[in-house]
């Protein structure tokens, strides 16, 4: 277990500009306002610490309040009329500068995820960090796009546009689990768009979002443009949804949160963005390929220690396949190999906190008292150190209706539920209160083609397993997955922005509109 370790203390890759001092012989951390680390005005400080051993804090940032928030929101505001009137094109340089900075510092960022959420290095490095990095390359070039609409007047000597308008400041709201691609993809899209935001990020990875702002501030972000307030969602997080001066709400996270911000936005009628949860199946149908929708279960079910809002957390596989699936993924699982995230070969690492590990185990409990038999894992890993770990898991034999088909675990758990036929199958997929991500395995491209039109998701894929979104294409889903907006791709520009429609009346004198046509 000592070697092929891919990291060494001295070498990580932490936050410089945020540094107090140290705290108990700890690195200490403040807030990023208006350019410049603040402690959190009442002092008060929590604590990031690492999944693989929990007695290692990783550093102190401020538990802020609503003091913070409120001089957060004053910076955001003092950064706003400077960086909305920089042009785009302008915006757009240093999206690409954010670029070539992620590309850069890819394996230290990608060290510190792992340190701080348990996430194995390569995807940590591979598919986070790499993930914001290629956003900010796809939406540079929007700098010199940021394209409105052009249309006929039905009224001579006139002509009328639309154009973008950032829509001000912004209260950005992420959980821990892509701690780089989700705070990233937020902060890339609202700047881009000539809007100042406030990041909240998850108590979990606090470190982690220091440093990404950080990163946006060598790339040439302007002071007060990307601020960062670390805290707890019920105090800090709260306060930013409340907050009079924060003009949309851009949250992702849990349903339950959801609903909660969404209520408060919704009464003070802010914009309000919801990326909510997931409960996304792999449909496995008769004539698939067995071995390549195995390849997609143990990727899709797993990645991330299964702790992805698209994780493929269930199965519902045809009868006539489900015998030779079953065999080989159960076996499959259980040679996956379960260690710290750093260690070169390991493929699970930790879940993310113990209250993470409670939960995985407890819906273990839960899904066994409805019937459902135990293929293989079940019990949290036993470890020196301490670290959350916890068997791969498959439970078979599961109802679609077991709670363990319907509500969302977010760790190594995954359900096989067998079906007769095609129609069934389909019920079974979609019967669930979430929309985000579905796959269908199937030999028969016409069939296929039917699936992706049947499929209740926002992302759907054929053959292949339900993460891999690419950030060229809207990320979002249907249902109770969140409120009808898309991150990434094209919808960036929609969720970020106000539209301005614009009419230009070169006639020189007063034209009835309406009157024109009759
Ligand atoms: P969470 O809802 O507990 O917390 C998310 C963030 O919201 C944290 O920063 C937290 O501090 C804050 N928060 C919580 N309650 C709040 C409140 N009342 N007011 C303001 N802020 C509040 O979620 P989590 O456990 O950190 O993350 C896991 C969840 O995120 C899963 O449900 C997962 O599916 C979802 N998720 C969704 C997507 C997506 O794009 N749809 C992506 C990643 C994760």
């Amino acid at each position: 277990m000592t070697t092929n370790i891919r990291h060494a203390a001295s070498t990580e890759l932490l936050p410089e500009l945020t540094r107090l001092g140290e705290h108990d012989a700890i690195p200490y951390y403040g807030n990023l306002i208006g350019g410049k680390p603040r402690p959190a005005v009442d002092e008060a400080v929590m604590a990031s610490t690492n999944p693989a051993r929990p007695t290692q804090i990783l550093g102190y940032v401020p538990a802020s309040g609503a003091a913070d928030i409120e001089a957060a929101v004053a910076a955001a505001h003092a950064a706003f009329p400077g960086w909305r009137d920089t042009p785009a094109p302008q915006r757009g340089q240093i999206l690409a500068r954010i670029a070539e900075r992620l590309h850069a510092h890819r394996d230290g960022l990608g060290r510190l995820v792992s340190r701080e959420m348990g996430k194995v290095y390569d995807e940590a490095r591979g598919y986070d960090v790499r993930g914001a990095a290629a956003l900010a390359e796809y939406m540079s070039g929007e700098g010199r796009r940021f394209t409105g609409v052009t249309s006929p007047s039905e009224t001579p000597g006139r002509m009328g546009f639309t154009l973008r308008e950032p829509i001000g400041v912004v209260g950005l709201i992420t959980p821990w689990n892509l701690p780089v691609l989700t705070p990233g993809q937020k902060i890339i899209g609202a700047i881009m768009c000539g809007n100042t935001v406030v990041l909240k990020p998850a108590e979990d990875t606090p470190l982690t979002a220091l440093l990404l702002a950080e990163i946006f501030q060598e790339a040439g972000v302007p002071d007060g443009v990307v601020n960062v307030v670390t805290g707890r969602g019920g105090e800090a997080g709260q306060a930013l949804v409340a907050h009079p001066g924060v003009d949309m709400i851009s949250f992702t996270g849990s349903t339950a949160a959801g609903r909660t911000i969404g209520g408060v936005a919704g009464s003070l009628l802010k914009r309000v963005s919801l990326e909510l949860g997931g409960k996304n199946a792999i449909v496995v149908l008769d004539d698939a390929d067995v071995q390549l929708a195995v390849d997609g279960a143990v990727w899709g079910g797993y990645a991330s220690n299964g702790q992805r809002c698209t994780a493929s957390s269930r199965i519902v596989v045809d009868r006539r396949v489900a015998a030779e699936f079953t065999d080989s993924f159960v076996a499959r699982v259980r040679a996956l190999r379960v260690g710290d995230p750093l260690i070169e070969g390991v493929q699970v690492g930790p879940l993310v906190n113990q209250a993470a590990l409670d939960k995985v185990d407890s819906y273990t409990r839960i899904g066994l008292s409805q019937g459902a038999e135990l293929l293989t894992g079940g019990r949290p890993v036993p470890d020196a150190a301490g670290g959350y770990y916890y068997q791969p898991t498959v439970l078979g034999n599961v109802a679609p209706t077991d709670r363990v088909a319907q509500e969302e675990i977010f760790g190594p758990t995954v359900s096989i539920t067998v079906v007769d036929d095609e129609d069934e199958a389909l019920q079974v997929a979609n019967g669930t209160e979430y929309g985000l991500s579905m796959a269908v395995y199937t030999r028969d491209a016409s069939r296929g083609l039917a699936w992706v039109h049947r499929m209740e998701a926002g992302m759907v894929y054929l053959n292949a397993p339900t993460i891999g979104a690419e950030v060229q294409f809207p990320f979002g889903g249907i249902k109770n997955t969140g409120n009808g907006h898309r991150e990434t791709g094209p919808s960036v520009i929609e969720q970020f922005t106000e539209v301005k429609s614009v009419y230009l009346d070169y006639s020189g004198q007063l034209q009835r509109t309406g009157f024109t046509l009759d």
